[in-house]
């Protein structure tokens, strides 16, 4: 029975800002029994194929996925493609005007924490970062916390990296309506990431799902490692009220820092339908 399966449909490797390479996550994946992975790397799919390929010898099956930077009314919001073809060229031309942004955003960020004391900042997070087009502010945090500045990555944000913090810098990445089209036109499904995290009041939380909605977006992540289970109930609730289906997904980076693990996640409320409903495994 598909409602037995274990479904994780959000996770990161070394191709964006996480530690394991694909095979490694795989690995794990199975190791964690889970049934289904998403692959989701912020703003690149060079990691599917070595996945996809690990995945058939762990059996585990791999949704081929992608998290996407978004800014929606000068919000950073993020959006995940589930189930997309990384080929698709106006998939890949999106997410390689991201990338370009990235790296431009990156070298304002080291001129920022060097103007505020720390000192090399954009070489260290290339020593940390295994992609040399995907450089992110975890990458610098992890670069801080090696050298000392602070005991770990969330201190990082939490003094230098946060929104209002020294080494912050506003960006603009992909508007919502391209990037939810790239991942329908490529055959996915878009999905709103991890939707209690973004601090929007309930006004404007209802702008965001009703304007992603109309942009094609066809699922919402309920249950996520950034969520509370206060929060499963409440965006089952918004789920169901706004017509989106319901995501899972544990969103790990790294087995050594405090992400939620693969597959150690809550099951989805009884009244959600799953993002899952009509897909036919092979
Ligand atoms: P970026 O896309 O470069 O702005 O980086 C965003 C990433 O930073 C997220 O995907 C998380 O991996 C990480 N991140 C954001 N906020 C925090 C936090 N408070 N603590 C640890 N990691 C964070
Ligand atoms: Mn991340
Ligand atoms: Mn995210
Ligand atoms: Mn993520």
């Amino acid at each position: 029975m598909s409602s037995d399966l274990q479904y994780d449909l959000h996770s990161h490797t070394c191709v964006s800002d996480g530690v394991l390479t694909p095979t490694q996550l795989l690995e794990r994946a199975a190791e964690r029994k889970v049934d289904i992975l998403a692959l989701t790397d912020h703003d690149d799919t060079r990691g599917i194929v070595e996945a996809t390929d690990a995945a058939t010898r762990v059996g585990v099956r791999l949704v081929p996925g992608v998290e996407i930077s978004v800014t929606w009314n000068n919000t950073t919001i993020h959006v995940v493609g589930l189930g997309i073809d990384p080929q698709y060229a106006a998939l890949a031309a999106g997410l390689a005007g991201i990338r370009e942004g990235r790296l431009e955003r990156a070298g304002r960020i080291a001129a920022q924490l060097a103007r505020f004391g720390v000192p090399d900042a954009l070489a260290g997070a290339q020593r940390q970062a295994g992609n040399p087009e995907l450089i992110g502010r975890l990458h610098f945090a992890r670069d801080l916390v090696a050298r000392g500045v602070c005991k770990d990555v969330q201190s990082v944000f939490k003094r230098w990296l946060a929104k209002g913090k020294p080494g912050y810098v506003s960006h603009r990445w992909a508007d919502m309506e391209d990037a939810v089209g790239w991942i329908c036109a490529s055959g996915g499904q878009a999905v709103l990431a991890h939707p209690g995290r973004y601090e929007l009041g309930s006004n404007k939380l209802i702008q965001l799902l009703t304007e992603f909605r109309a942009a094609g977006g066809s699922a919402i992540e309920v249950v996520t490692g950034s969520h509370t289970p206060d929060q499963f109930v409440r965006f089952a609730r918004l789920a169901n009220e706004h017509g989106f289906l319901a995501s899972r997904g544990s969103d790990f980076h790294s087995p050594d820092e405090h992400w939620r693990d693969l597959g150690r996640l809550a099951k989805l409320p009884d009244s959600c339908t799953p993002v899952w409903q009509n897909w036919t495994l092979n």
